[in-house]
C-alpha cells in the first residue's frame, strides 16, 4: 500500500521504516529540512540501534523514500499516518497544534479517500477533531479517521515495532480496519493480537498504558525511599515481588525517577484529560508529585555523600533520560545537573550517544571524552544513566583518577559490598551503603 507518515522523529522513523519493511512503499514527510537531506544522504539524525541497517535496506529496495513535500506525498497515499510531536504545553495538556496543521494540510490536499492514522500519542477527542478538519475540506472526498499508538520504547524500537506486544487500532469503520490489517500483514503470520476498538478506547489505551507503567516505576521509587528508612534492599525487594506472575519484573528498578519523551508527558496529559472532564485523577496525580520529589531527592543525595556541594566537581557518567539512546528530552539528569550547579558544584559529564543533544541544553558544562577523562579531578562520580560501559568500568584506573573515591549509583549499577571492598564509599538507591 502507499503510504505517508508525516513527521519523521523517534517515531516516524521507525515507523516508516518499519511498515516499508513489512512491504509497503512508504514516504516519510518532515517540515524540518535538514532532517529530510541528512536522510536523503544516508544519514539518520537520531540514535537508535539497528535504525541504519533498516532504512538503508528499504532505500536500497526502493519501499522507503523522504521529503519535505507534504501536498505530493498526500496526494500519493492511500493511508497517511500522523506521527509528528504532541509536547506538553506548561499546564501539562498535549499541544496540538502539529497534528492539527498535518490535518489541516490533509484537507486542502486530499484527492480520493483517505485512511488517516494516529501514530502520536494523542489526548481522547483527537480523532473526532481531525474528522472535524477534513469534512470541511469541501473537495469532496472522504476520509477514515483512525487510532492506532505506538509503544516502541526507544533504544530497542525496531524490535518493539516489528514484534509488538499488540497492535490497537481505534476506528469506527470496518473496511479501514481491513486495510490496515493489510498494511500490518507480517504481524498476524507472528500470531501478535490485534485489539480492535472505538477511536477514543484506542487514543485512552496509550495513556492508560504509559500511566501504569510510570506508577509501577514510582511506586518503586517510593519502597527505595521507604528502604533506606528501615535498612531493607529495593533489589531483594522489586525481586521478590516481581516474581508474583500477577505483579511481574518489569518497571520496578529503582532510580532517580522517570524522564523521556512519553512517560512525563503523557502522565501529565491524562491528569489534564481528567481534569477536563471535571474528575481528579488522584492516583496520576501522586505519581507526577512523587517523581518530581524523587528528582529532589537524587540531588540531595548527591549532595549529602559530597557533604556540602559548594566548590566541589561533580562527574555526571549518563545524560541521556535511558541507555541506548540520544534523547534529552526530560532526562531526569537536567534538574540532577540544575540543582548542584545551583549549590555551587563545578559539573563534568560523558555520555555516549546524548553529547551533541546535551550540548544544546546545559551551560556551565565541561563535556567530557569518555568516563576516564570525566572522573579527572572529580569529588564525586555519579552514575545517572545505566549504559554498558558504565556497568564495566576500571575502578582501578578511576581511583586513580578521581579527587576522592566516592561514587553516588543512581542505577544501582553496582554491587555495594564489591565498591567498598574496592575502597570506594559507596551511595546508591534504596539500598544500604
Ligand atoms: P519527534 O519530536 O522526534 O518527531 C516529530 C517530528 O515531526 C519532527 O521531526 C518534526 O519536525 C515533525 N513535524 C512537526 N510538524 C510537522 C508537520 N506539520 N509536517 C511534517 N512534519 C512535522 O517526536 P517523537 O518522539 O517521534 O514523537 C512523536 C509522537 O509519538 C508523539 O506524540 C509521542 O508522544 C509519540 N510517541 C513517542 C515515543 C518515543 O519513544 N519517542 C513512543 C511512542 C509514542
Amino acid at each position: 500500500m502507499q503510504i505517508a507518515v508525516i513527521g519523521t522523529g523517534y517515531v516516524g522513523l521507525v515507523t516508516g521504516a518499519g511498515l516499508a519493511d513489512f512491504g509497503n512503499d512508504v514516504t516519510c514527510v518532515d517540515i524540518d529540512v535538514s532532517k529530510i537531506d541528512a536522510l536523503n544522504q544516508g544519514k539518520i539524525p537520531i540514535y537508535e540501534p539497528g535504525l541504519d541497517k533498516l532504512v538503508s535496506k528499504n532505500v536500497q529496495e526502493g519501499r522507503l523514500s523522504f521529503t519535505t513535500d507534504l501536498a505530493t506525498s498526500i496526494r500519493a497515499a492511500r493511508a497517511i499516518f500522523i506521527a509528528v510531536g504532541t509536547p506538553p504545553r506548561p499546564d501539562g495538556s498535549a499541544d496540538l497544534r502539529y497534528v492539527e496543521d498535518v490535518a489541516r494540510a490533509i484537507a486542502q490536499h486530499m484527492n480520493g479517500p483517505k485512511l488517516v492514522i494516529t501514530k502520536s500519542t494523542v489526548p481522547i477527542g483527537t480523532g473526532r477533531m481531525i474528522e472535524g478538519i477534513l469534512k470541511q475540506s469541501g473537495n469532496g472526498h472522504t476520509a477514515s479517521v483512525l487510532s492506532n499508538p505506538e509503544f516502541l520504547r526507544e533504544g530497542s524500537a525496531i524490535e518493539d515495532f516489528m514484534k509488538p506486544d499488540r497492535v490497537v487500532i481505534g476506528a469506527s469503520d470496518k473496511e479501514a480496519v481491513e486495510l490496515m490489517k493489510e498494511i500490518y500483514a507480517p504481524l498476524h503470520s507472528l500470531e501478535i493480537p490485534f485489539v480492535v476498538t472505538n477511536v477514543e478506547s484506542s487514543e485512552l489505551i496509550k495513556y492508560a498504558s504509559n500511566g501504569f507503567l510510570a506508577t509501577k516505576i514510582s511506586f518503586i521509587n517510593e519502597i527505595a525511599v521507604l528502604c533506606e528508612k528501615i535498612g531493607a534492599d529495593v533489589h531483594d525487594v522489586a525481586i521478590g515481588m516481581g516474581l508474583d506472575s500477577r505483579i511481574g519484573p518489569k518497571f520496578l528498578q529503582a532510580g532517580p525517577g522517570f524522564g523521556g519523551s512519553c512517560f512525563p508527558k503523557d502522565t501529565s496529559a491524562v491528569a489534564d484529560i481528567a481534569r477536563q472532564y471535571d474528575y481528579n485523577f488522584q492516583i496520576i496525580e501522586a505519581v507526577l508529585r512523587v517523581n518530581h520529589d524523587i528528582k529532589e531527592r537524587m540531588v540531595d543525595k548527591v549532595a549529602d555523600a559530597l557533604g556540602d556541594p559548594n566548590g566541589k566537581t561533580v562527574s555526571i557518567l549518563g545524560l541521556a533520560f535511558k541507555p541506548e539512546t540520544d534523547d534529552m528530552r526530560d532526562s531526569p539528569t537536567i534538574p540532577l545537573i540544575a540543582g548542584l550547579q545551583k549549590r555551587g558544584a563545578t559539573i563534568r559529564a560523558y555520555d555516549p550517544e546524548a553529547m551533541d543533544n546535551a550540548r544544546t541544553m546545559f551551560e556551565n558544562v565541561s563535556f567530557c571524552r569518555d568516563a576516564y577523562d570525566a572522573a579527572k579531578d572529580a569529588d564525586a562520580l555519579v552514575i545517572a544513566t545505566e549504559w554498558n560501559e558504565f556497568r564495566a568500568l576500571n575502578l582501578g584506573r578511576i581511583k586513580s583518577l578521581v579527587r576522592q573515591p566516592l561514587i553516588v549509583d543512581l542505577r544501582n549499577v553496582y554491587d555495594p559490598q564489591r565498591m567498598k571492598a574496592e575502597g570506594f564509599q559507596y551511595f546508591s538507591v534504596g539500598r544500604k551503603a
